[in-house]
């Protein structure tokens, strides 16, 4: 059989715009979609026809093609694609119909058209529908300073894998299923509604065969007929500098196997932040509170602290003051996917004892005697400012 033109198909005029070919092409797929037309032979020809009209007209390329040599210039393009089955109708029908009005107020949300498309596009000859695998979340709980450097894990995990014994059919052998009489072996169930819009048709997984459009007859020993065993795992994974909760690493394809020959889910693994016992995370830069003596406050000292790369001897100014800070540049953690670090902020406090001996307490009120040690008695300016920093810092925990 010859083929019509395809602007014969379309109705539309050989300079017609992308518009309208989308809406000529809109009219007829509405008019002759099976769902619409159910066991209408000749309905079902015209709405491959247009689909296959549409395809090569919207494509400026094939376009060129089509108007230069006609239907022979498209057998000769490599690119080419060929209608061999119905899925890739419905996926030309899906790109137009997407989020369109007009497909939502004729087929209501209700009526099953994208789990019938989805389905069909899933499908796969021969063994039924192919479903792919679920992805698996792991958490990958992280201190600070594997943060700080990065790190190489080793990672234990029970997932679903494709049973070996029987290649994931679930049956013992090649004879040890047959054609699922629920669904004929179509693996779908298409119920017919009548609307006042017309006929409509609900499409859902076979509940007999769940989709495989196959009953087994003669289980496969080792998977008991489910294709996939429980199996457990270990992959190397190696975490950059820099991540923070709730990155995730994605590892493709080990998750769980699919069914069917669908593909295998991913395995993800998510990051947690540990709580440090000493350092306080704020994106890059980690605060880090030193609690100093008094007569180290006023005398000034030096002394080790720790950083997440290894201890460091820091210096503290005679009349240091509760509140004031200190930064370690380049101390905090690296950014992700850049060379520059976030730093470290060293927080000063002054240790107030509690308890002291009756020695301690007459060196002390003797200390007091002294006209240095007590605030005087109007607040300066200075002193002002510094209790406005201090509040701001503190208001912050
Ligand atoms: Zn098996
Ligand atoms: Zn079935």
């Amino acid at each position: 059989m010859s083929k019509r033109d395809y602007y014969e198909v379309l109705g539309v005029s050989r300079n017609s715009t992308p518009d309208e070919i989308k809406s000529a092409y809109r009219k007829l797929a509405l008019k002759y979609h099976p769902d619409r037309n159910p066991d209408d032979k000749e309905a079902e020809d015209k709405f491959k026809e247009a689909a296959e009209a549409y395809e090569v007209l919207i494509d400026s390329d094939k376009r060129s093609r089509y108007d230069r040599y006609g239907h022979d210039g498209l057998r000769a393009g490599r690119d080419f694609h060929t209608y061999s089955g119905f899925e890739d109708i419905f996926s030309a029908f899906n790109d137009v119909f997407r989020g369109s009005s007009i497909f939502d107020d004729f087929f209501g949300n209700n009526s099953g058209f994208e789990s019938f498309s989805s389905n069909r596009r899933k499908g796969s000859s021969g063994r039924g529908l192919a479903e792919r695998g679920s992805d698996l979340r792991i958490q990958m709980p992280l201190t600070l300073e594997e943060i700080a450097n990065g790190v190489e894990k080793q990672i234990k995990y029970k997932h679903w894998v494709t049973c070996k014994a029987c290649n994931g059919t679930g049956a013992n052998s090649s004879q040890g299923y047959r054609r699922c009489s629920a669904c004929d072996g179509s693996g779908q169930i298409r119920q017919v509604s009548r609307t006042m819009f017309g006929q409509f048709v609900n499409i859902s997984t076979c509940p007999t065969c769940n989709g495989s459009g196959q009953i087994i007859t003669d289980p496969c020993k080792v998977c008991s007929g489910e294709g996939r065993v429980m199996a457990e795992d270990t992959e190397k994974i190696s975490i950059p500098a820099g991540v923070e909760e709730g990155n995730y690493l994605p590892l493709r394809g080990k998750g769980n196997a699919g069914k069917r020959g669908g593909d295998a889910g991913d395995l993800l693994v998510f990051i947690q932040e540990k709580e440090h016992p000493e350092f306080e995370r704020h994106n890059n830069d980690v605060i880090y509170r030193l609690l100093i003596s008094f007569p180290d406050a006023v005398l000034g000292t030096d002394i080790e602290i720790p950083t997440l790369y290894g201890p460091e001897k820091i210096k503290i100014e005679p009349g240091s003051r509760p509140g004031q800070s200190i930064k370690l540049k380049g101390k905090g953690i690296p950014h992700l996917n850049s060379y520059s670090k976030g730093d470290q902020i060293v927080i000063i406090n002054i240790y107030i004892p509690q308890s002291l001996s009756s020695k301690d307490k007459a060196l002390i009120k003797e200390l007091a005697e002294s006209p240095n040690i007590s605030p005087k008695k109007k607040t300066t300016r200075k002193e002002k400012d510094f209790f406005d920093k201090v509040k701001d810092i503190f208001s912050k925990e």
